[in-house]
């Protein structure tokens, strides 16, 4: 939903042109003459308007100011109103076939990962592996791990908050603040709750994401495993990671910090059309100062995901030492392969060196060496690999 309004005021941004009002000279109009009177009359009113201009000097620039400050109201209400608009045709239609919509979203994330084309050059759908297909059983397996982890995360995140607030000698001025962060991971609770399900999806690029607008589904590309050897635990912290920009709202807030860089441009832009130069030089300068904001806030994100990532993964039971190792694994296999035309998860995540070491440094605390819960797992898995079984058997529990 917050997709579709992303680009209908992205495209605002592109063609402002288009969109930027033409006339909005409200307060111009009682004193200029119309354009008819312009064009019919123009011989005959053009040097009284000159002089008369001339004359008003400072009354001509404050209708002016006026009309730029009018024109800025009217762009940002419209670009308003036509976002809202987007998120209602979005809410509608899922509103409508909820089932359809969902499939809808499904098949578009999977076509982004297309890497074969057909004898017309056109993209190929790729192939999606069966549910009882071993890889999917192994994908599903350490997921359906990392699920729980994730929501024993967000269950100690409530817990610490309402004892916060039960306690009596916790500070007023504090318990708005808090009382809001315990709404928001109730929610998220909520949002994580229920069925999940994995797409994996037949493609050699090493990639996995997670998307709001497709919920409680994760995708998985066999790339992973055919390109990167991941191990389970490697696969834990990839997984981990990607459902922690959901719980931290990463994905939503993206869409609406990127709509508020739309605004700001298309704002920008209408103030200074009547120059091409003031458009050109404003755009060239903002845009440099836009994505230097939006590089430093992906980079946050991707810090902040890796963190939770990894308690995720020491609450799943999974190796926090062993998982990280995924990032030299992704810098070998980015080197020598450049011709691939789906993005791998390295691409949106920069520097993998600087995060193996740093995760590596955080492993020392966040380990699931101290959680009782862990020991029997880590025992039976240490048990199978001293066997030579490299296999993790899913155990229930016994209480
Ligand atoms: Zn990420």
């Amino acid at each position: 939903m917050l997709q579709l309004s992303r680009s209908l005021s992205r495209n605002l941004s592109r063609s402002p042109q288009f969109y930027r009002p033409t006339h909005l000279n409200l307060a111009t109009r009682a004193v200029a003459p119309s354009n008819k009177a312009k064009s019919g009359l123009l011989s005959r009113t053009r040097t009284n308007w000159e002089a008369w201009k001339k004359a008003n000097r400072k009354k001509v620039l404050s209708i002016r100011g006026a009309g730029f400050f009018l024109r800025g109201i009217r762009t940002f209400v419209l670009g308003m109103s036509i976002y809202h608009t987007g998120k209602a045709m979005g809410t509608s239609e899922f509103a409508r076939d909820p089932r359809a919509a969902e499939k809808r979203i499904r098949n578009q994330l999977v076509m982004s990962q297309a890497f074969e084309t057909d004898e017309s050059g056109k993209p190929k759908f790729p192939r999606l592996l069966g549910t009882l297909h071993p890889t999917h059983v192994r994908v599903e397996i350490v997921g359906q791990r990392i699920v729980k982890g994730a929501r024993a995360f967000v269950e100690a995140k409530i817990a610490s908050r309402e004892a916060k607030l039960s306690d009596p000698a916790f500070p007023v001025s504090d318990r708005g603040r808090v009382e809001g962060e315990l709404k928001g991971w109730r929610d998220k609770l909520k949002m994580i709750k229920g069925n999940w399900h994995f797409v994996v999806i037949d493609s050699p690029v090493p990639q996995a994401f997670v998307s709001d607008l497709s919920p409680r589904k994760i995708y998985v590309n066999t790339g992973l495993f055919s390109t990167l050897k991941c191990s389970n635990d490697e696969l834990a912290m990839v997984l981990g990671h990607e459902i922690s920009h959901l719980l931290h709202g990463h994905t939503e807030a993206r869409y609406m910090y990127q709509f508020e860089l739309d605004m700001i441009q298309l704002l920008f832009l209408s103030m200074l059309d009547s120059t091409g130069v003031f458009t050109l030089l404003g755009t060239w300068l903002g845009w440099g100062w836009f994505s230097k904001q939006a590089y430093t806030y992906s980079r946050s994100n991707e810090t902040e995901a890796d963190e939770t990532g990894l308690k995720i993964c020491s609450l799943s039971c999974y190796d926090t030492h062993r998982g990280p190792r995924v990032f030299s694994k992704l810098m070998k296999a980015g080197g020598g392969d450049e011709d691939k035309r789906a993005p791998s998860w390295n691409d949106s995540h920069p520097l993998p060196m600087d995060r193996e070491r740093k995760l590596m440094e955080q492993s020392k605390l966040i380990n699931c060496d101290n959680n009782p819960k862990c020991h029997g797992v880590l025992e039976r898995i240490l048990k199978g690999r001293r066997e030579g079984k490299n296999k993790e058997h899913h155990h229930h529990h016994h209480h």
